[in-house]
């Protein structure tokens, strides 16, 4: 298979060119594209409009698909988690989570993450290997057709959230490319401003991507208002401190429509991130940069062996109340899917549901893929 070139990853005119090496017009780079992309096909038999040649000309040379499902698991709150394996043998996990008003993708930019987020189970698996653009895009392809049905059209569209395994901006190029795969209204038609990135703080690129037109939206997760405590939960942090990060955000500030805002992520850890000290820290963090931001404090998601609990409900409501008396936008994000380990932090290829007491648990909902 490494030989064998993936059509998910290559843009349109990419495959024009392909099918002309392979001696083709470029109509047929087009259709392929259109099958791959607009009709979510994930293997050339169902091409059934190239002719029979073609297609088992295409099979030598190339792979429509290389993401092969493991599990699926479905969350009691319908969210859905993925646990997919690479042509390498590698985890790669997406979560499909279903909304009110807009369905949300959650992808993988890489398998497990080298960054040491000490309050993420990611982390404990190190980095395995980056994502190339095929199976980035693939991922989405895979969770609009398991929600919808091959090719169905998304009935309101869909948000994508870069925050699943890995830190995308150290697997930039790939992602970009993903992302101009995705936004060709030829295809998918998913544009950037439908899509998130969060990043750990990765500050050149966060400057990088501000220079992009064509960019998606940025998050960024803080976890602590003070180096000392960001250095134990973020190590990154060590090497781009809260200071540098926040003139980077600064920077990326001038690049934001004017009804956009950028967001931090404070992931909130009973004890020890979330007193009412660390709060007002945290409000003149971000008031001493003006930046025009807001902050979704996310409640923990506990999964063995982290050392953490998550914040109680009161404790949230009174560090979002003193953000909020200081001039701070704050929201509480709803955890979804934590018990099929598909919440925020919990992604580390569990072949498992998690048992919560107040859940029930419920082995059915495990649907081997
Ligand atoms: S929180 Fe994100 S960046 Fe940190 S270890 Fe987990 S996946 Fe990596």
């Amino acid at each position: 298979m490494p030989e064998q070139t993936h059509l998910t990853g290559l843009t349109e005119p990419e495959l024009i060119a392909f099918a002309g090496n392979l001696g083709e017009p470029h109509y047929r780079g087009r259709q392929i594209f259109g099958a791959l992309q607009h009709r979510r096909l994930r293997s050339f038999d169902e091409m059934t409009d190239l002719p029979l040649a073609f297609r088992a000309k295409l099979a030598e040379r190339a792979t429509a698909a290389t993401l092969t499902l493991e599990s699926r698991y479905v969350s009691e709150d319908g969210t859905r988690r993925y646990l997919m394996k690479t042509h390498d043998n590698l985890p790669v996990e997406t979560v499909f989570i279903p909304e009110e008003r807009r369905d949300t993708i959650c992808f993988s930019s890489q398998s497990g993450c080298p960054l040491q987020c000490t309050f993420c189970l990611t982390a404990q698996l190190g980095l395995l290997r980056s994502l190339d653009a095929g199976e980035i895009v693939e991922q989405i392809i895979f969770a609009l057709n398991d929600a919808y049905g091959p090719g169905v059209k998304t009935p309101r569209g869909v948000n994508l959230v870069g925050m699943g395994a890995g830190e995308p901006f150290l697997n930039f190029e790939p992602l970009l490319k993903a992302l101009r795969i995705m936004a060709d209204p030829q295809g998918l038609f998913i544009v950037p401003n439908r899509v998130t990135i969060s990043t750990a703080g990765v500050v050149p690129r966060i400057r990088e991507l501000a220079t992009i037109a064509d960019r998606p939206h940025l998050a960024i997760s803080l976890a602590a208002p003070t180096d000392e405590l960001r250095n134990e939960l973020m190590p990154i942090n060590k090497r781009w401190p809260l200071e540098e990060l926040l003139a980077a955000c600064k920077e990326f500030e001038k690049s934001l429509k004017p009804s956009e805002r950028f967001t931090f992520e404070y992931v909130m850890l009973d004890g020890i991130n979330d007193s009412d000290e660390q709060a007002r820290q945290l409000a003149n963090l971000l008031n001493r940069h003006a930046l025009r931001a807001k902050v979704n404090l996310i409640p923990h998601n506990a999964a063995d062996p982290l050392p953490y609990f998550p914040s109680p409900p009161e404790r949230v409501e009174s560090f979002k109340t003193i953000l909020e008396s200081k001039g701070v936008h704050a929201f509480v994000r709803q955890p979804r899917g934590r018990d099929i380990y598909a919440a925020c932090g919990q992604l580390a290829a569990r072949r498992e549901k998690l048992i919560l007491p107040q859940l029930k648990q419920d082995r059915n909902a495990v649907i081997p893929g």
